[in-house]
């Protein structure tokens, strides 16, 4: 270990790893390794943590499930941030309920059902954390998770910080998180509802997904998000995409906004194939896709 980090880790309690793959931590699996992978035991120790690596200069990257993400095959420079251990989920008075932002979003979805409580329902089929949901504003179905949000938890500037719901810039799959900004709790206002029309609900969204999502291999959901009154899908599909192939990573037969790990894919045929994708998008349908996915880190050799 390096002094800077000898000394940047001093006081950190949690599980470090040095080097640590991110292909592993990605549901595309792809991605060079992060030089240094931490895993705070608690928020005291994630503020701690946050605190020391901005006064030395050390880039952040705060990762949920990795299920929104594409890591370049260089890897990231700096420290991988997983909130995996703050995983606390509560009621609150006002059919309130407060969940840190590792909390899983199937997990936060059982809770509520078992509370009683109806609203957030839609979450069950999206995979990963509160914390990638609201940092993306994850959702499906006609809804998404910032609708939900009372309050939220963050630190921002260097300490922590309540917002109400109405002070966040959000909307389609945008929300206005600031670069160092770090989601660390949300307060979500739901309805009572009746335990047998929740489960009604969840039965409905998961068949769903069956029956529109058949994908098996690693992927990352929606690639491109949707154009204003266009579906992403259609325009790839249109501009006779359906199976097209770049080294290892491929759009999904059964669903062509879906790219997918075919075997032995790395990062640069994912951005390869997406930017493939964007020029015939581009020349068939006159339309400008952007990529739901995040993509960051460094480039490969
Ligand atoms: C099969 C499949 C189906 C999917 N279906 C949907 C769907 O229906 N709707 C939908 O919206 N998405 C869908 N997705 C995409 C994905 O599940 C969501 O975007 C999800 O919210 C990502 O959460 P995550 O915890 O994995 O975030 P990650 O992928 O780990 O991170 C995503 C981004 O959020 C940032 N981030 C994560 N946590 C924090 C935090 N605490 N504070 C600040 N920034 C943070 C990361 O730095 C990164 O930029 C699907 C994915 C798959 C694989």
């Amino acid at each position: 270990m390096t002094r800077l980090y000898g000394d940047i880790f001093r006081q950190f309690r949690g599980e470090l790893r040095e080097n640590e793959p991110l292909a592993g931590h990605t549901s595309l699996r792809v991605g060079g390794p992060a030089d240094w992978w931490a895993l705070p035991v608690d928020r005291a120790d994630l503020l701690g943590l946050l605190a020391v690596l901005e006064t030395n200069g050390v880039p952040c990257l705060i990762i949920g499930g990795g299920y929104n993400l594409l890591v370049r095959d260089g890897g990231f420079r700096g420290v991988v941030v997983s909130l995996e251990r703050l995983a606390t989920v509560e009621r609150l008075s006002g059919d309130r309920i407060r969940a840190e932002a590792g909390v899983t979003n199937p997990q936060l979805a059982r809770f509520c059902r078992d509370e009683r409580l109806t609203g957030l329902e839609f979450l069950a089929m999206i995979p990963g954390t509160v914390g990638g949901a609201l940092a993306v504003n994850a959702g499906a179905h006609g809804t998404a998770v910032m609708e939900r949000v009372a309050r939220l938890v963050t630190r921002t500037g260097g300490s922590l910080r309540e917002w109400a719901a109405t002070e966040r810039s959000f909307g389609y799959r945008r929300h206005a998180v600031a670069p160092a900004e770090v989601i660390v709790a949300a307060e979500f206002q739901l309805e009572p509802g009746d335990a047998n029309a929740i489960d009604k609900l969840l039965a409905d969204y998961r068949a769903h997904r069956q029956e529109s999502q058949r994908v098996t291999l690693p992927n990352a959901g929606s690639f491109f998000k949707n154009p204003l009154g266009e579906q992403a899908w259609r325009l790839i599909d249109r501009a006779g995409l359906r199976g097209c192939r770049v080294g290892g990573a491929q759009v999904a037969e059964a669903h062509t906004n879906f790219l997918v790990n075919a075997g032995g894919a790395t990062a640069r045929d994912f951005l390869e194939l997406a930017a493939l994708i964007k020029e015939r998008v581009r020349e068939t349908s006159g339309v400008e896709l952007e990529e739901e996915v995040r993509i960051v880190g460094e480039d490969g050799e």
